[in-house]
């Protein structure tokens, strides 16, 4: 495949861009393969891209019934950061952020990588303590965050009101190297470098059931037809439950609709990321201008992909007490994902009670950030049969009550 450089740039723009070629362009699916990944998502692609590049294994095929990055992937609102509570989660979440730093140069795409900061505001005295507790965990797991006053966040953030009726900004945590990526660009960087390596990302190919003999998977059937492996990836999000149903056992999850929203383009006023747990809502400036607006997740179980209205109006009339700016912005568009929501808010990473199945879910509301750190681990799960950076998220957690407990962390979402 054509590598991205300057010179390959300029010389493509004197022949009206015409010597590229296909980004991804397999239709058929062949019969067999090493490994199978279900869902071509962030973290389907970059497990199948980890399993090439740490492992040599590249006789594999990537199966999306929809289209590339269409699911959550594309949907998210891409906030990135490491600063989780506990010991596992922090090494993932950061192993990931850190991979993101690279991203760009490692794919040879623009992922857009911009670490401009990730601020989450504690607006009560639970949210101080809480957040000061996690500061103190981070600096042993060596993720640098800070707790900062409500002077210094003032400073960070001019548009913000810290001295709001109900909820003051008493202060907050900080996260300098955290920030935001380009979603679309984080999907189609790894499809491209899995092609690359001779992998096969079929679209519009359906998954509707799993295939074992004697406890051991032997391959799946599609719309598409029958594809057999010997190893099988399920990364996909909120139809976990669904693809495990086909397997034969359950998972601990529930699968809800989180929706998020932008406004109309205004000029630069925010260059940090905002999440406010306590009033549920969140916010960042795009590139283009608009403001990026997110909220909580549905209280009921659904598929649609939409999220209900009376959040939108719950979510605005939360943010507008700290972001007065709000009141005078018209809202352009609104859309929703299905996220895949474990009890202690942390995501599975496992073997299954089928031999040679693996699953990679439950990263709910917040796996955007996760997506290098989770295809490193998972592709070395898959590869080896364990990974350091995967052992502590094995479904059995829930049966042995091991839980993971991020549910400050996780907070509003993101
Ligand atoms: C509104 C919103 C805002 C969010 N904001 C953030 C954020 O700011 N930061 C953050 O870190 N995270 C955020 N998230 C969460 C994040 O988007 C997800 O955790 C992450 O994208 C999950 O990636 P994935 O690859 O596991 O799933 P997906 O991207 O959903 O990919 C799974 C794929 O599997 C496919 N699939 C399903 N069933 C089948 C089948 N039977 N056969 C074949 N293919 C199948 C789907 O079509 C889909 O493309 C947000 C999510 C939403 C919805």
């Amino acid at each position: 495949m054509r590598r991205f450089s300057a010179l390959a740039i300029a010389r493509e723009a004197l022949r009206h861009h015409e010597g590229w070629g296909r980004t991804w362009a397999k239709r058929a699916p062949d019969k067999r393969y090493d490994v199978v990944i279900v869902g071509a998502g962030g973290h389907g692609l970059a497990t199948a891209y980890y399993l090439g590049r740490n492992f040599g294994i590249t006789n594999v095929a990537i199966l999306e019934k929809g289209w590339l990055g269409g699911g959550n992937t594309g949907r998210n609102t891409t906030i990135i950061r490491s600063n989780y509570l506990q010991d596992a989660s922090a090494a993932l979440y950061e192993k990931a952020r850190s991979l993101y730093e690279t991203l760009s140069q490692e794919l040879n795409y623009n992922i857009m990588f911009s670490p401009r900061g990730v601020l989450m505001l504690a607006q009560t005295h639970h949210e101080v303590r809480g957040y000061k507790r996690t500061a103190h965990a981070n600096s042993l797991q060596g993720v640098r965050t800070r707790w900062i006053e409500p002077a210094e966040v003032k400073e960070l953030c001019p548009i913000m009101n810290i001295d709001g009726p109900r909820y003051p900004v008493l202060g907050g945590l900080w996260q300098a190297r955290g920030g935001t990526a380009r979603h679309d660009a984080v999907a189609w960087g790894y499809a491209r470098a899995c092609t690359d390596m001779g992998m096969d990302i079929i679209q519009k190919c359906e998954v509707t059931g799993i295939r074992s003999e004697g406890g051991r998977v032997q391959g799946v059937d599609t719309t598409l037809g029958p594809i057999d492996c010997h190893k099988l990836g399920v990364v996909v999000a909120g139809h976990s439950g669904v693809l495990a149903e086909m397997a034969g056992f359950r998972l601990p999850l529930e699968s809800v609709a989180l929706q998020a929203l932008v406004s109309e383009p205004v000029k630069p006023c925010m260059d940090i990321v905002v999440m406010a747990n306590t009033v549920h809502g969140y916010m960042s400036q795009s590139d283009k201008g608009e403001m990026v607006i997110g909220g909580g997740a549905d209280g009921f179980n659904n598929y649609t992909q939409r999220g209900s209205f009376q959040h939108i109006e719950e979510t605005l009339r939360a943010l507008i007490e700290t972001f007065p700016i709000i009141s005078r912005l018209k809202m352009l568009r609104q859309w929703g994902g299905i996220v895949d929501m474990t009890g202690d808010r942390s995501p599975i990473l496992s073997k299954t009670p089928v031999e040679g199945l693996f699953v990679n879910c439950g990263w709910g509301t917040g796996g955007f950030k996760a997506i290098p750190g989770s295809g490193w681990g998972m592709a070395e799960l898959i590869a080896k049969g364990h990974s350091p950076l995967t052992a502590a998220f094995g479904m059995e957690r829930f049966r042995e009550g091991r839980f993971i407990d991020e549910s400050v962390a996780a907070g509003v979402a993101h």
